[in-house]
């Protein structure tokens, strides 16, 4: 008789910093019950083996920002029965959609020497830009706790159970004291949850490395921060970070790049829709 096979997993990177693959490697205790279970089949950051596909799952780090990649996420996708994104790369293309709000050509010309070696696409975009995408696991980079979660539920068949709500929800579930209520400035309203409120817990407020909530009010947050005295590139740049192009971060920190200390005291500083 037959040995029952193993589901097959894969790992990809494109344009990334390999941190949620990190991630998945500082899993430790849970990674040696995960290879029992599953057939490791394709991950170059944790092994030179690789077997070819096709594979149950595939999980996959980085944006697209070069033509080669925009054809390989293809070929991946083919070869993938799910194929869930980790980190904010993936699903949002990553701090290097800053790239989307400037002129590509400027900043290579600024930071290579050889400018004339350097393929790269105008944008960052994120892997669902491309190709179908079963699931999106948001953080840079993400919880190793809720990518356990995924993976354990794409391998069931089940909905992966990761909350939706906002930062603020984990604030009051440790009893941590609100910084907004002590005058600084927190993301934390809009910023999908997952770290456990790490930063207001250390007297800072969040940043945003989550992305946005599944329903962020990110204009109201933005009028709370101008109470607080945030000037307008301040709460542009706020935005502007992990999840720059990620549609909710995106329309508010263009708002705010627009817009002058004039426009906020004239009370006009709407969102254009
Ligand atoms: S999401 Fe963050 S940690 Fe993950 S690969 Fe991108 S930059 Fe690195
Ligand atoms: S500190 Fe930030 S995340 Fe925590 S409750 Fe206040 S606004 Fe929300
Ligand atoms: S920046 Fe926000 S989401 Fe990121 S670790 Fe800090 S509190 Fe958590």
């Amino acid at each position: 008789m037959s040995e029952r096979r193993h589901p097959r997993l894969a790992v990809w990177k494109f344009a990334s910093c390999d941190g949620c693959q990190l991630s998945l490697l500082d899993c430790e205790d849970e990674l040696l019950t995960l290879a029992s279970v599953i057939e490791i089949a394709n991950f170059p950051e944790a092994s030179r083996a690789v077997a070819p596909g096709p594979y149950d799952l595939s999980l996959v780090e980085g944006s697209i920002t070069t033509e080669h990649d925009a054809e390989r996420i293809r070929m991946v996708r083919a070869q993938s029965r799910h194929l869930v994104t980790i980190g904010a790369c993936a699903t949002a293309g990553g701090i290097q959609t800053l790239k989307n709000f400037a002129d590509v050509n400027a900043f290579i010309a600024a930071v290579y020497a050889s400018p004339q070696y350097i393929a790269t696409l105008s944008t960052s975009t994120p892997i669902s830009a491309h190709v179908p995408v079963d699931y999106e696991l948001q953080g840079c980079p993400v919880n190793k706790v809720q990518l356990i979660e995924v993976i354990s539920a794409f391998l069931a068949g089940r909905k992966p159970s990761i909350a939706a709500h906002s930062v603020c929800v984990e604030c009051k579930q440790h009893g941590t004291v609100c910084v907004m209520v002590q005058g600084m400035p927190c993301l934390g309203p809009v910023t999908h949850a997952g770290c456990g409120a790490i930063c207001p817990s250390f007297r800072r407020g969040c940043y945003g490395c989550y992305g946005p909530m599944e329903t962020p009010n990110t204009t109201a947050l933005a009028r709370e921060w101008q109470a607080l005295g945030a000037a307008p590139r301040d709460i542009s740049r706020a935005f502007r970070t992990f999840y720059a192009a990620a549609e909710p971060f995106r329309k508010e920190s263009v708002v705010h790049a627009d817009i002058t200390h004039d426009d906020i005291t004239n009370g006009d500083q709407d969102d254009p829709g």
